[in-house]
């Protein structure tokens, strides 16, 4: 943290009893987490939770000075030397990083760092080098006559371990150097990472073999140079990025930007990620932006390293014992996290498939607070070794969905509440017998898709989604509300508490008819999950949803998202038919084969008289975009009276389910794969794909030799990248509107991409 952080109080008086207490214990603590995070490689809590306590401690003698001895791991840099290793005492010493952990306390940091180096250098306006911080281990490299004679990790700062052998097996450090004018004798400092792509790979092959998998980049890729035998560690994926000077002679530089490019003439892997700028509103923006693309670099990274480029002005500055005073790392909100594994539970699908979720202590990560995440399937949580009770690492990468990694495994020594997850054989919702759909399928399935009550949830909230009916009142909460009613216990369902029993929606054919079940509406209550004040837990709540005051007998007011939601059901019977077969829940029926569905037939009748006939598989196979397994689904499913009732109820209440055909249409597109990319102005993904196959064209998703044409708007990225090294001609919005118009062949005359024959 930095030292603008830490504010309390400075007394010369010995500490209370208890603050002595909690100072040591929290010594001893940092001590053994340290060991276990630099020796085994393999830490018990996770860099948040050390970090708390690294930063108690140092508030505790902030406010005691009294306490901070030389001795404090206030004062030291990392870990010790292991015994496995021959121990080397760096040309000069290593330095750890002063961390900041929000925009105010950097800013505190960099302009208190400016007006230092302003002070000894009134002339020379103060450049910032930023770096992204790269979550790996720092290695010490020392080259003498352009060869590298030693890598040594960074140890305590002054002695660290001999690994030149290991060293040696990675690609990126050069054993000799290229060019000429290099020092005499030059240390250089890096990181050694393992890029997540290699990360990936390599944890696939290990599951391959039947092992378990690494748990993230860094500790991997410090296991991985820490290993005794080189040949292992060859192995291993390791890359480094060079970061810093050590000790040199005849170095004369005046800046560590113009020091990296003098390196990477030399051939040393210099981060192609850093960028000098001239204000700290711009070292900012380079926060700001790193923060966005995180996960399109190479590595990790946990932060951003800020420097004073200036290599006069560093060494004036000089260094505390712990870390440098001209840098400083700006830490992101970490992406990996411990917490408790409460319990596993199942949550049963639209489609009825039942998929067992874990049930955490609640844990801020990446930004937001995570409780649950899925587990996918029994086997999963098999893999991944997890048990009830376990302690385990979470990872939310950016917007990606948060993740269960797997267990904290030294934390289950003594543990004694561990206990296996064992898949449910009933449904939780409705209690029918679970099984696959078919043998051999990993996946459990409910089969009570009529009324089992958390299936159904599931479909309306489906067909309020943006991809079918689009009606923004319908969402989770809702159609949970309008599926379950009043009951007395609270069941949890995708996070919103719900009480058991049916709701005014038995099945999907009435909803078209709510309007006349305001009574049944009136009497909806949900139990919702309130937030006591200073916990974490909560305490729940029973509350009227659909109308205000609602008392058992007689609805007051309607809740305004009751009138919207009437409303919005009224204008979605006019949507297009595609949207109302998404609606539908058909399985494997997504809004692709909805469109080519609904432009070959144009209406549900049509497509009825096709089902209806002997011959509706072939003839459904044939059209493109459909295929063999949804024309079979789409047979199966007319089958059932209960779903031929939802589409008559839909009809009676009249849902339009016909497209107006536009007769001056022509079928220019056939036999066409068009794959639309980025932004255009006068279309929304929706409507271009739409312009397509109604014109009898494909919308497809991916660029292959196949396409036909990219039709690529503002902001396309790889999938034009990818359209022009293939040779596939490429349209903007203006030739797009000459394919819909005039067709391929004058669109082709038009394409912008290296032209193809024809
Ligand atoms: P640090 O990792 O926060 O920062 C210093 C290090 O950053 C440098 O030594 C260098 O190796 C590295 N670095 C990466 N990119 C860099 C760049 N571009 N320029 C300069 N340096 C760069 O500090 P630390 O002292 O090495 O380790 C402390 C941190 O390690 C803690 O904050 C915590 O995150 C983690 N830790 C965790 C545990 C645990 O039990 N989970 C225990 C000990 C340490």
């Amino acid at each position: 943290m930095s030292e603008n952080a830490v504010t309390p109080v400075e007394t010369t008086n010995a500490p209370p009893e208890a603050d002595k207490a909690r100072y040591d214990q929290l010594v001893e603590q940092i001590r053994s987490h340290r060991d276990a995070y630099y020796q085994e490689d393999a830490p018990l809590i996770s860099d948040v939770e050390y970090d708390a306590l690294f930063h108690e401690l140092q508030r505790l003698e902030a406010q005691y000075p009294i306490l901070a001895g030389q001795d404090s791991p206030t004062q030291e840099v990392g870990g010790e030397v292991s015994a496995a290793f021959a121990s080397v005492t760096h040309a000069s010493r290593m330095y750890s990083l002063e961390d900041v952990f929000s925009l105010d306390e950097l800013n505190a940091w960099l302009e208190r760092a400016q007006v230092n180096a302003q002070r000894l250098h009134p002339q020379t306006p103060v450049k910032w080098l930023c770096e992204v911080k790269i979550d790996g281990l720092a290695l010490n490299l020392t080259y003498r006559e352009g060869k590298l004679v030693r890598a040594a990790t960074r140890g305590d700062g002054t002695t660290g371990e001999d690994v030149t052998h290991n060293a040696l097996t990675i690609s990126d450090i050069p054993q000799e150097l290229s060019g000429s004018g290099w020092p005499a004798e030059f240390e250089v400092r890096g990181e050694v990472f393992i890029a997540t792509d290699d990360f990936n790979a390599y944890n696939e092959t290990l599951i391959a073999q039947g092992k378990a998998p690494l748990a993230n980049p860094r500790n991997a890729a410090a296991g991985s140079l820490r290993q005794k035998d080189p040949e292992q560690t060859a192995k291993r994926p390791l890359r480094m990025f060079v970061h810093g000077l050590g000790r040199s002679r005849d170095f004369e530089m005046t800046e560590q930007s113009e020091a990296y490019e003098l390196m990477r003439d030399w051939g040393l892997p210099v981060s192609p990620y850093g960028r000098v700028v001239d204000t700290i509103a711009e070292a900012k923006d380079y926060i700001a932006e790193h923060g966005e693309k995180r996960h399109d670099l190479i590595h990790d990274i946990d932060g951003i390293v800020i420097k004073v480029n200036d290599l006069a002005t560093q060494e004036q500055l000089g260094y505390t014992s712990r870390v440098p005073r001209w840098a400083v790392a700006y830490k992101y909100p970490p992406e990996e996290v411990h917490t408790k594994l409460l319990d596993i539970q199942v949550q049963v699908g639209r489609t009825g498939r039942v998929t067992p979720f874990g049930v955490m202590e609640p844990v801020l990560v990446a930004g937001s607070t995570v409780a649950r995440a899925t587990l996918h399937n029994q086997e999963v949580v098999k893999a991944k070794n997890v048990k009830i009770g376990d302690t385990i690492i979470l990872r939310k990468a950016g917007d990606v969905i948060p993740e269960i990694v797997g267990p904290v495994l030294p934390l289950r020594e003594g543990n004694t509440e561990l206990r296996d997850f064992v898949m449910p054989t009933e449904c939780p919702s409705c209690g029918q017998p679970l099984a696959p759909a078919k043998e051999g399928d990993v996946d459990i399935r409910c089969l009570n898709a009529e009324s089992c009550p958390a299936q159904l949830t599931e479909r309306v909230a489906y067909l309020g989604g943006r991809s079918a009916l689009d009606i923004e009142a319908l969402g989770y909460e809702a159609a949970a509300a309008l599926t379950s009613g009043p009951g007395e216990d609270p069941a949890t369902q995708g996070g919103v508490i719900l009480p058991a029993g049916p709701g005014p929606l038995h099945n999907e054919s009435q909803l078209f008819n709510l309007k006349d079940k305001l009574e049944e509406l009136g009497e909806v209550k949900v139990w919702r999950e309130k937030r006591v004040k200073g916990e974490g837990t909560g305490k729940f709540e029973l509350v009227p949803y659909f109308y205000s005051k609602a008392t058992a007998k007689k609805p007051s007011a309607p809740t305004r998202s009751t009138l919207k939601l009437l409303d919005e059901l009224e204008k979605a019977k006019d949507n297009p038919l595609w949207r109302v077969l998404v609606a539908l829940s058909i399985r494997h029926v997504g809004p692709n084969a909805s469109r080519a569905i609904a432009t070959r037939y144009g209406s549900m009748d049509a497509l009825l008289e096709v089902l209806d006939s002997g011959s509706a598989v072939a003839e459904l196979s044939e059209i493109d975009s459909v295929g063999s397994i949804i024309a079979e689904a789409l047979v199966d499913w007319f089958k059932v009276d209960w779903h031929r009732e939802i589409v008559s109820a839909w009809q009676a209440a009249g849902v339009k389910m016909k497209d107006e055909q536009d007769e001056n249409i022509t079928k220019n597109l056939e036999n066409l794969a068009i794959v639309v990319t980025g932004t255009l102005e006068n279309y929304s993904r929706d409507t271009a794909k739409e312009a397509i196959i109604v014109r009898g064209g494909k919308a497809t998703g991916s660029v292959s030799k196949k396409t036909d044409f990219l039709v690529a708007g503002e902001s396309a990225g790889s999938k034009l990248d990818k359209a022009q090294s293939l040779g596939v001609p490429v349209l903007d919005e203006a030739g797009f509107g000459v394919l819909l118009d005039q067709g391929p062949d004058a669109a082709r005359e038009v394409a912008l991409a290296a032209p193809t024959e024809g």
